[in-house]
């Protein structure tokens, strides 16, 4: 995609998950990339390298923790030295506790708000200058189906991914006459490293083999029956960066193979 070559793109918690999938689609579209997330150095470096070497583009990693706002302005500061002005966010990173709201640990509320939400405030107020002077920029924040269809005991998760639709709202209001869009995805149940503890746990409980926990685990969730695969999330991001997408803004954009509508 013309649009995407020589851009660059930072993805938060891209260690993993949908965060990786999304920092691997990009650099295929020749946008260079920044990563960020935590993880074992040696491995990090082994995803770094992988994808500036499959797609010839450059790739720095920024180690920021996002619960840290001053760590923030820190990695911004130094991908814009190393790559040029952010062009493409994608506010990815999560942290994620189950608890009954009364027993929920004050400091993992803290910890949801500030990396589930306040990062995303903190990394668009950071790069939008450089957006705004440029007239181009998308942001994608990704929110999630528990934005909207609920669930018990995910207090912290619930409230920060509905907040971030208010949040790439404001954005894209405020960016509307500009070449800026901000979008939120909202998926279902994708197959990515969380899920794959949520497998291994139901094969453990019940001796199931993978095939049948993923069945259990979609069923009830998904009217698809499928699990959707995070590069099929990162395609959808891919095509809000393209001159096709540049009048959406503002959407909170289902991914979940019709759970929004049961
Ligand atoms: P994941 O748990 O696999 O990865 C999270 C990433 O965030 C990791 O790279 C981790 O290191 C990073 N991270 C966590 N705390 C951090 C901090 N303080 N500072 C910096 N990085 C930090 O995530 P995932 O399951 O791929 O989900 C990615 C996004 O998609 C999340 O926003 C999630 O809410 C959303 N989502 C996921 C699913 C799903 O099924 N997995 C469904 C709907 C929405």
């Amino acid at each position: 995609m013309a649009t995407l070559k020589g851009r660059t793109a930072l993805v938060t918690g891209s260690t993993g998950g949908i965060g990786e999938a999304f920092a691997r689609a990009l650099a295929a579209q020749g946008c260079n990339v920044a990563l960020n997330g935590f993880g074992e150095a040696g491995a990090i470096e082994e995803l770094r390298a992988g994808i500036a070497r499959d797609h010839g583009v450059d790739v720095v990693y920024g180690g920021a923790d996002l619960a840290n706002p001053a760590e923030i302005e820190r990695m911004i500061v130094a991908v814009r030295a190393r790559l040029g002005s952010i062009d493409v966010l994608v506010n990815n990173a999560v942290t994620r506790h189950y608890a009954p709201v009364e027993a929920f640990p004050v400091e993992k509320w803290d910890q949801a708000l500030a990396v589930n939400l306040s990062a995303a405030f903190h990394t668009i107020r950071l790069t939008l200058p450089d957006m705004k002077k440029r007239n181009w920029g998308r942001i994608i924040n990704m929110s999630s189906i528990h934005a909207t269809n609920l669930v018990r005991e995910r207090v912290d998760y619930m409230t920060t991914k509905a907040a971030i639709l208010g949040l790439t709202k404001a954005v894209a209001l405020e960016c509307a006459q500009t070449g800026i869009t901000c979008n939120a995805l909202c998926p279902g149940w994708v197959l990515t490293p969380h899920a794959e503890r949520q497998i291994a746990r139901l094969m453990a409980e019940k001796s199931l083999s993978r095939a049948l926990a993923i069945e259990e685990l979609v069923s009830v969730r998904q009217p698809s029956r499928r699990p959707i695969m995070p590069a099929e999330v990162a395609a959808l991001g891919v095509y809000l960066c393209s001159d096709a997408a540049a009048n959406i803004s503002g959407a909170a954009l289902p991914i979940d193979g019709a759970w929004a509508v049961t």
